[in-house]
C-alpha cells in the first residue's frame, strides 16, 4: 500500500461499540504498521490494544490522535482471522474489536505494552545431572525444585513462570545463577525462545484395524478432504462406535496432504483419555485449555504461526488457532453446550469452525452419538453428509437399559429412597462380580432448598431469585448462582420454630445414602465441590480406573467421553432433574445426556446394565432413550419445534435486560422492545417478537433480568431488527442489554 494512502489508520478496540476508529499514523511507525497490527492508541483517558482494519487517506474526524506504538510483524492478525471476526461480529451482534480480541491470546496482547521479560534456563552441561540435583535438595529443596522444573521442561522459562511452578523464591532463583548451574537473560520480546521442532509428526505406533464402519467413514473423508472444497460431514456413531479413531485417521489423511487440523473437544479435564490418544498419535500437538501458563499459550500461538504445528486440540476458542493451511475441523460431542461462549461475543465454536472452513475450503466433521436437532436436521436435508456408525466395535454390546417408576417406588416401599431396590440389587450383584459402578446426578450439595413444616417459609439467597442449597459438609447455605454462603440456619428464619427440613437431593445426599447402603465400598464423588484443585479430575479417573473405587458418584462431568472397561452398571439417580428446567432445550438436553450416560456401561467384554430412575417416566425424552432411539427422539421433537418455529426450523435472539432498580429494568425493556415490534411491522417482517417478560430466574446478583425473545424463520433478516437499537445498546440508565444470537440457555 502506498505511503499517501497510509495517512491514517482504521482501527478498532475491544469496547462493546461497533465503531471504527481513525488514528494518524507517525513516520516512525510508517513501516511497521499493516492491515492486521496490533496497535497500542491513546482511547479517552487511557491506552487500549487495538487492531489495524485498514488505511484512509483522508477523515473528516476532528483532532485525530496519534497512534503510541505498534508490534513487530510476527503479531499480527491475518486476513483469515479478520474475515471470520468481521462476520462474529456481524452475525452474533458484537462489535469488531470484541471479536478480535477474543482471538487473541492474553499473552499475546500483552506483548504490545510489556516490559523486559527475564527468562531462566539451565546451563547446558547440568542438564540432566539427577547426581547435583539430589546434592542440592539436601542443603537447599527450594533450589532442587528450580533445577527439577527447567529439567522438566527443558526449554527456557520466564522467571515469574518458573518461580511459581517450584514454588521458590527469587533468591534461590540468584543463589543457584551464582554457581553457574543457571542463566538469566532478558529479552524485550516476552515470548520465550521457540526450539526448533522435528516436523515429523506421524508417530510410529500401532493403530487399530478399522471395523467396517469406520472404514466406510474414513473412506468418505479421504475422498471429501481430496476434492479442498467446503464440506461438512455429521458423524453419527453409537457411544462406542471407535468415532476417535475415525478422527486420528482424519487428521492423518490431512497431514499426508500437508494440511493442518483443529480439533474442538467440550472440556479438556473431562476428556483426559481422548487427550491421550491425540498425544499417543501425533509429534506436534498443541493442546490449548484455561490452565495454560501465560508464556506457554504465546509460545503456542507462536509455533502454531510459524507452522511447527500442525495438530491443536482444544476447547471452544482453539478454534481461532492462527493454522496456516486449515484442511479440517473436527467437533467431538458437537451438541455440547459448552462450544456457546456465555459472554461477548456470545459465538458457538462449532459454528465458528463451520464459518472458518467455509473460508478456508475445508471439510468440517461434526461427531456426535447424540447430535443437536441443528446438525440432524441439516444432515437430514442432505445439506450436511451424514455419515451413520450404528455398531459398537469389537465385543461391546449395546447394554440393557431399565426404568425405575420412583413415584412407584416410593409407595411400595412406604418411604423414599434415592437409590430404588433394582438399582440396589444390580450394584450388589455388579459388586460380587467385582464390577464397577457409575451413578449420576446433575445436581451437587447435599439439599437443594430447606423450609419450615410450621410455616412454609423457603430460604432464598438474598441476591437472587435462587432457592440455597444445603451443603452439609459445610454446613452451608450456598447460592449456585452468586456462590454467596451462609450458616444454615437451626431455627426457622421466619417464625422461629425449629421446624427445618432439608428437602429434595443433590450428590452430597445420595453419598450418604450409599455408604450407608455400602459401607465396605468407597465412594468417589465428582462435582464441583470435591473437583476444585487443579489436577483433581485426572487423579479422580485414575483412581477409578486404576479399580481402587469401584463406585463412582458425579455430575455432568462425568458423562462425557470416559472409556471404563470395568463399569457393568450405570444409574441415572434422577432423570427428572433436567427435564424440569423452562428451556425449550430441556428434552433434547435431557435425551442426550440420558444417552452418553448410558454409553458408559459395558464398554469391556462384560455385559453392562443402565438403570434410569425418574418420576416422568412417560416423557418422550426417557422413552426413547430407554430404546436408544435417537431417530424417534428426533422426529418427535422435530416436530414439536416445527410448531413453534423454534430451531433448526426458525432462528432466535434474546435480549436480556439487567439493572438493580427493577422499574428501570422494565422501563427500558418496554421502550426498546416497542420500537422493535414498530420496526418489524413497518418493514413487514415475518418476526414474532415476545416479551417483555421477566426471566425465569428474575434476579441474580442483585440485578434484576427482564428478557425480549426474537422469533423468525431462516429466511427472515432477524439480524437487521438489533441495528435498529444497536445505538441504544449495551449500557443505558443504568440498565445493561446484551443481545445473545442462537441462545444456550434462556433462564
Ligand atoms: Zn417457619
Ligand atoms: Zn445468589
Amino acid at each position: 500500500m502506498s505511503c499517501d494512502v497510509k495517512k491514517y489508520a482504521r482501527v478498532v478496540v475491544n469496547i462493546p461499540v461497533n465503531k471504527v476508529f481513525h488514528y494518524s499514523i507517525p513516520e516512525e511507525i510508517k513501516d511497521s504498521i499493516d492491515v492486521g497490527s496490533l496497535v497500542n492508541v491513546p482511547f479517552g483517558r487511557r491506552y487500549l490494544t487495538g487492531y489495524c482494519v485498514g488505511f484512509a487517506g483522508e477523515s473528516d474526524v476532528q483532532n485525530i490522535k496519534d497512534i503510541k506504538s505498534v508490534t513487530d510483524k510476527n503479531i499480527s492478525v491475518d486476513d483469515g482471522m479478520l474475515r471470520i471476526t468481521k462476520w462474529i461480529s456481524d452475525y452474533y451482534c458484537c462489535s469488531w474489536g470484541e471479536a478480535l480480541d477474543a482471538v487473541m491470546p492474553v499473552g499475546v496482547k500483552n506483548s504490545l505494552t510489556a516490559k523486559p521479560v527475564k527468562f531462566a534456563k539451565l546451563v547446558e552441561d547440568v542438564s540432566g545431572a539427577e547426581d547435583e540435583i539430589d546434592r542440592i535438595a539436601k542443603k537447599s529443596p527450594a533450589q532442587a525444585r528450580i533445577l527439577r522444573t527447567l529439567t522438566e521442561i527443558n526449554n527456557e522459562l520466564s522467571v515469574k513462570d518458573l518461580l511459581s511452578i517450584a514454588k521458590a523464591n527469587r533468591s534461590s532463583l540468584s543463589k543457584l545463577e551464582e554457581r553457574n548451574l543457571v542463566v538469566i537473560r532478558t529479552s524485550s520480546c516476552s515470548s520465550p525462545k521457540t526450539k526448533e521442532n522435528k516436523h515429523v509428526i506421524l508417530k510410529d505406533v500401532a493403530r487399530p484395524d478399522l471395523s467396517d464402519e469406520q472404514q466406510k467413514a474414513v473412506d468418505v473423508i479421504d475422498t471429501k478432504l481430496k476434492e479442498h472444497s467446503f464440506n461438512v460431514i455429521l458423524l453419527q456413531g453409537v457411544t462406542g462406535s471407535g468415532k476417535t479413531e475415525v478422527y486420528l485417521r482424519a487428521i492423518e489423511l490431512a497431514v499426508s496432504l500437508g494440511l493442518c487440523s483443529i480439533v474442538l473437544v467440550p472440556e479438556i479435564a473431562l476428556t483426559p483419555q481422548t487427550i491421550r490418544y491425540f498425544k499417543t498419535r501425533f509429534e506436534n500437538v498443541a493442546v490449548m485449555h484455561s490452565n495454560l501458563l501465560e508464556s506457554d499459550r504465546r509460545q503456542q500461538w507462536q509455533s502454531i504461526k510459524n507452522g511447527t504445528v500442525n495438530v491443536v486440540v482444544g476447547t471452544r476458542s482453539a478454534i481461532f488457532a492462527p493454522v496456516k493451511r486449515l484442511g479440517v475441523v473436527i467437533v467431538d460431542e458437537e451438541h455440547e453446550g459448552t462450544f456457546k461462549q456465555e459472554n461477548s461475543p456470545r459465538y458457538n465454536g462449532r459454528d465458528v469452525g463451520i464459518m472458518r472452513a467455509m473460508y478456508n475450503d475445508a471439510l468440517v466433521i461434526l461427531g456426535s452419538a447424540t447430535p443437536s436437532l441443528e446438525s440432524y436436521y441439516n444432515a437430514v436435508r442432505e445439506k450436511y453428509t451424514h455419515v451413520l456408525m450404528k455398531k459398537r466395535i469389537g465385543k461391546m454390546v449395546v447394554p440393557h437399559v431399565d426404568i425405575v417408576d420412583m413415584a412407584k417406588e416410593a409407595s411400595q416401599t412406604k418411604r423414599f429412597c434415592y437409590i430404588s431396590r433394582h438399582l440396589e440389587r444390580s450394584m450388589r450383584k455388579a459388586l460380587l462380580e467385582d464390577g464397577q459402578i457409575i451413578l449420576f446426578l446433575n445436581r451437587r450439595g447435599f439439599a437443594p432448598f430447606i423450609n419450615c413444616r410450621k410455616c412454609g417459609f423457603v430460604l432464598k439467597c438474598k441476591n437472587c431469585d435462587i432457592t440455597l442449597t444445603y451443603h452439609k459438609i459445610t454446613n452451608n447455605m450456598v447460592c449456585h448462582y452468586c456462590y454467596r454462603e451462609q450458616p444454615a440456619p437451626k431455627d426457622c428464619p421466619d417464625c422461629a420454630m425449629p421446624d427445618i427440613k432439608y428437602q429434595g437431593f443433590g450428590t452430597e445426599r445420595v453419598e450418604e445414602e450409599i455408604k450407608r447402603k455400602f459401607p465396605d465400598q468407597i465412594v468417589l464423588r465428582m462435582d464441583s465441590d470435591t473437583m476444585k484443585k487443579r489436577g483433581s479430575h485426572e487423579k479422580a479417573f485414575a483412581e477409578f480406573e486404576n479399580g481402587k473405587a469401584h463406585i463412582l458418584l458425579g455430575t455432568q462431568m462425568i458423562a462425557k467421553g470416559l472409556d471404563f472397561a470395568n463399569v457393568t452398571v450405570v444409574g441415572v439417580i434422577s432423570a427428572d432433574t433436567t427435564l424440569n428446567i423452562p428451556d425449550f432445550r430441556s428434552s433434547e438436553r435431557t435425551f442426550q445426556l440420558l444417552a452418553q450416560v448410558s454409553g458408559r456401561a459395558g464398554r469391556g467384554v462384560k455385559e453392562g446394565l443402565v438403570i434410569i430412575q425418574a418420576f416422568n417416566t412417560k416423557h418422550y425424552s426417557i422413552q426413547h432413550a430407554l430404546k436408544t432411539d435417537y431417530e424417534g427422539f428426533a422426529m418427535e421433537e422435530l416436530s414439536f419445534r416445527k410448531q413453534l418455529n423454534y430451531p433448526p426450523y426458525g432462528r432466535i435472539i434474546r435480549i436480556l435486560f439487567m439493572g438493580k432498580v427493577e422499574e428501570n429494568v422494565k422501563e427500558r425493556a418496554t421502550v426498546l422492545t416497542n420500537r422493535l415490534k414498530r420496526y418489524g411491522r413497518e418493514k413487514g417482517l415475518t418476526v414474532d417478537i415476545l416479551g417483555p417478560a421477566e426471566a425465569s430466574v428474575s434476579r441474580i446478583k442483585n440485578k434484576f433480568r427482564w428478557h425480549t425473545i426474537l422469533k423468525a424463520p431462516k429466511s427472515c433478516p432477524i439480524h437487521s431488527i438489533i441495528d435498529h437499537i444497536s445505538s441504544d445498546l449495551p449500557l443505558s440508565g443504568g440498565v445493561q442489554s446484551i443481545v445473545d444470537v442462537d441462545p444456550g440457555y434462556m433462564l
